[in-house]
């Protein structure tokens, strides 16, 4: 960061990190944990032709009752638990801002989704990471409830199943560090995948904020459709920061649409679990990675060579997967995708580590 951008902006934007995605492209892409099917055809027509009958030229509800209601009803919680954003990613930045204090820190579990560090300190807030552990991968629960104790205002993000290593976080940790009292944001983006949700909890802890989105099991990415649910009092207040009409009217479109009928969103969920324990089965049989059981729609492989060799040789098959810093000797995640896909990898993998 030049002097002139550090006099003109804030400070920290300097220890800001941008939003790493690969500008790479290749045949088959598996590095962005997106859905590898999209929407019924017939819903698309049926969005579309909802389209053309709506009015562009008006701002939609402000309050955006209809979705919240679809969402609330999914969830089996009052509207006024929900609030929604343009992705799951954007209500993230308004609870940074909204909780943000000078002083405060944010506990994080690397190797974690990237934004929740970078986001944090762009909004003044230290960075505390608790690591998890190397071999199991399992987050340093009783620490983590130690360190809250002694700091009343650590706030924590936290991810179930987590991005990049697909493990959870487990419900005893969870629960302790909801019991001293401490702010609390768990991203469930990949919930669908693993059937656990910790939405139970909610009642009990008003300070529990869960994250959602529609981008993963939903297959909306393009679309931007979020979700955080929780305290109607802590809401009330983090969308205040939320931009009015962030969700827009063709986003709104399809997510009713998918959320009036979920069972070919359950179908496609289902159908990846089960290309998810193919692809571990067949990984297992395989000398060459350390691979955990991921509860997401991706893999997490930690391989014996640098995994920024075995990612090229994937690439120059025609297959592009993820690059996870942030580990011993790096590690790759891989998005589990349409069955032909997923053979087409486990060949080009066979051949990289050969
Ligand atoms: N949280 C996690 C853990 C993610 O991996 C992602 C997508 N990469 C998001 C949030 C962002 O989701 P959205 O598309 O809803 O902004």
């Amino acid at each position: 960061m030049s002097a002139i951008t550090r006099r003109l902006l804030r400070p920290e934007m300097g220890d800001v990190a941008s939003y790493a995605t690969s500008t790479a492209t290749a045949p088959i892409r598996l590095d962005r944990n997106e859905s590898p099917e999209e929407m019924p055809q017939a819903t698309r027509e049926k969005v579309l032709a909802s389209l053309a009958a709506a009015r562009w030229s008006r701002y939609p509800d402000p309050y955006a009752s209809e979705l919240k209601r679809a969402l609330a009803l999914r969830e089996g919680v009052s509207t006024a638990s929900v609030i929604v954003g343009n992705g799951s990613n954007s209500l993230l930045l308004s609870f940074f801002l909204a909780a943000a204090f000078p002083g405060r820190r944010i506990g994080i579990c690397p190797p974690t989704f990237g934004l929740y560090a970078s986001w944090a300190r762009a909004a003044g807030c230290g960075v505390q990471s608790f690591p998890l552990a190397e071999e199991d991968l399992a987050p340093p629960a009783g620490e983590m409830v130690a360190a809250a104790r002694r700091d009343p205002d650590l706030a924590f993000v936290l991810c179930s199943p987590n991005n990049p290593t697909g493990t959870l976080f487990p419900r005893e940790g969870l629960v302790s560090l909801l019991e001293t009292g401490a702010l609390v944001v768990l991203d469930e983006a990949y919930i669908e995948f693993s059937g656990g949700s910790a939405r139970d909890l909610l009642p009990g802890h008003p300070n529990l904020l869960i994250s959602r989105t529609l981008s993963k099991a939903a297959a909306l990415a393009g679309v931007r459709v979020g979700y955080m649910l929780g305290d109607p009092a802590l809401l009330s207040e983090i969308e205040k920061v939320v931009p009015p009409f962030s969700v827009n009217l063709f986003a709104r479109a399809a997510a009713l649409a998918v959320l009036a009928d979920e069972s070919p969103a359950r179908e496609r969920v289902a159908a990846i679990v089960a290309e998810r324990r193919r692809v571990a089965r067949a990984l297992a049989g395989e000398p060459h990675a350390r691979l955990t059981e991921s509860h997401a729609n991706f893999l997490f492989l930690r391989p014996e060579r640098p995994a920024e060799d075995l990612f090229e040789r994937l690439l120059s098959r025609g297959i592009l997967v993820r690059r996870v810093a942030g580990t011993k000797r790096g590690a790759l995640r891989v998005t589990i995708g349409r069955p032909e896909e997923n053979d087409r990898f486990l060949e080009a993998w066979r051949e990289a580590t050969s």
